[in-house]
């Protein structure tokens, strides 16, 4: 692959702003970044002028169960490569593929799809050497588009969740917290699974939260109904994370602070927002931030099939989602996830006044370091993967490379 040469006005790589800068790639990578005056260009490389642009990082999205028509339980390539290759177009250049509440069957079954899936791709990029020999006879060479986010890993919603602040997840599949199960999971998603949602407040819940850290998962704090105390015992357990925080939660009072309130002042645990403008009011984001700081909040999407999509009827899991007005709901009027995309998520949060690098650092680097992937994923750095987004002044995306693809 040629070396391919950015020259941006502005880089944002998100931990500095740079401005005249070029950036080089070559074979998937960053190779060097530096003001135009002092980075060596290699003769015969591709130039990029993105002149009054921003460069910024890839966006990480940790949570999006579907795009372009397609949920990531289907677990098809084709559906895989439908999903990474739509969300591309908006700056998404790495996710965690999301289940939502299933049958232990069913859910294995997704999990062994999307697992095979990402195996292929990181034995087609020459990542892993060390696959097994097996995953490419039961898998076909990836029909990998130009233009795809990486599945960095697998986002489990489901089953372990309260059926008091279920949402739309189906009710008769939600399961207690149960090692026994997760560790079915973990063997079927050939150890893939990086973030898993739990309500604390079930039995069997901060054993599942031990079990899930001493696996190398993050345990997530959501669909929960949990007081104050019993958020703080999974904190102990030690959960780190938050899903979709204020919704699918109890509400906070003053003088039942509950998960809310419990997460609002733990600044160890992060908190993912779908700054959307309809899952949570923008005042309840300011309030989010004020109290966090712009270092612990996420952008992610919760996108169903419908994203990049027009309005329609469509799946989330095994049950159908109606979109009118680019508004996702199940079929009593429950918000059933979003048609959010992270370029328009980043537009929403600087609209509430974030500044513009912070908001990059959310949708970027700060999910990456979650998922413990920072040196090589949401940001610009010598060595990090070559996943970039060319933004106009106005916050719309112009270019887009993804592991050195595309930004034509
Ligand atoms: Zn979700």
């Amino acid at each position: 692959m040629p070396v391919t040469a950015i020259y941006a006005s502005r880089i944002l790589t998100p931990q500095e702003q740079l401005a005249d800068c070029v950036i080089l790639t070559e074979n998937g990578r960053i190779t060097a970044i530096g003001h135009r005056d002092e980075v060596k260009i290699p003769s015969g490389a591709m130039d990029y002028v993105a002149a009054g642009m921003t460069v910024v990082p890839g966006f990480v999205d940790v949570h999006i169960h579907g795009a372009g028509g397609h949920d990531v339980m289907e677990a098809t390539p084709a559906a895989l490569d439908c999903i990474t290759s739509t969300v591309a177009r908006y700056g998404t250049t790495s996710i965690l593929a999301t289940t939502v509440t299933a049958s232990v069957d069913e859910t294995c079954r997704s999990l062994q799809g999307i697992a095979q899936y990402i195996r292929a791709h990181e034995k087609h990029e020459n990542i892993e050497p060390n696959v097994e020999p097996n995953v490419e006879q039961q898998n076909p060479e990836p029909g990998t588009p130009e233009l795809a986010a990486e599945i960095l890993g697998i986002h489990l919603e489901g089953p372990f969740i309260s059926k008091a602040r279920r949402g739309v997840h189906p009710p008769d599949a939600i399961a207690r917290p149960s090692v026994e199960i997760l560790e079915k999971f973990r063997a079927a998603s050939d150890g893939l699974i990086r973030i898993v949602t739990i309500a604390p407040e079930i039995p069997g819940a901060l054993d599942l939260i031990r079990y899930a850290l001493a696996n190398g998962m993050i345990a997530a704090i959501g669909h929960t109904d949990a007081n104050f105390e019993q958020t703080q015992a999974a904190i102990q357990a030690g959960a780190r994370h938050s899903v979709h925080f204020y919704n699918a939660m109890r509400p906070f009072s003053h003088r039942d602070p509950g998960v809310i309130g419990a997460i609002l002042t733990e600044p160890d645990v992060s908190a993912e927002v779908i700054a959307d403008g309809i899952h949570v009011a923008g005042p309840a984001i300011q309030v989010l931030l004020g109290t966090k700081g712009f270092d612990t909040v996420l952008l992610a999407s919760d996108a169903t099939a419908a994203t990049g999509m027009p309005d329609g009827n469509f799946r989330l899991g095994n049950f159908e989602v109606m979109v009118k007005d680019g508004v996702c709901r199940n079929a009593e009027g429950k918000l059933a996830g979003s048609t959010l995309t992270l370029d328009r998520a980043l537009r929403y949060i600087v609209a509430l006044g974030v500044p513009l690098i912070d908001a990059v650092r959310m949708a970027t680097i700060l999910p990456a370091r979650r998922i413990s992937l920072a040196g090589k994923k949401g940001i610009i750095a010598v060595g990090a993967d070559a996943d970039l987004v060319v933004l106009t002044a106005d916050l719309r995306v112009v270019g887009v490379m993804t592991r050195g693809a595309g930004l034509v």
